[in-house]
């Protein structure tokens, strides 16, 4: 699938704090896996900036499987312990991921 598209399917989402619609130049694609993409969301109106998993495949709705903004992720990168599933989730995909992601992700 196309990166234009998945930013399109993403606009449709809302901010986690603030509700505000997503506009497709605040989303950027990290890489993907099949139909598991990591994109990286900024939201405008509240400054917020998030890291998406989703499930994303045409002509359906992206299933988010988390959105960890990046004190969150913070948080879990340093936590002894996982405790939710969706964390898991993206701690596996982070150690199967073979992208930049990391260097993405620091790079502000
Ligand atoms: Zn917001």
């Amino acid at each position: 699938m196309e990166e234009g598209l998945i930013k399109r399917v993403m606009a449709s989402m809302k901010c986690g704090v603030c509700r505000q619609r997503y506009e497709p130049e605040n989303i950027s694609v990290l890489g993907h896996q099949e139909d598991l993409w990591f994109l990286r969301v900024f939201c405008p109106s509240c400054q917020t900036q998030y890291l998406v998993a989703a499930v994303i495949k045409e002509g359906k709705k992206p299933e988010v499987i988390t959105d960890l903004t990046e004190v969150e992720l913070d948080k879990f990168r340093n936590a002894d312990r996982l405790t939710a599933d969706e964390v898991l989730d993206m701690h596996n995909f982070l150690k199967d991921f073979d992208g930049d992601f990391s260097r993405l992700l620091s790079r502000k």
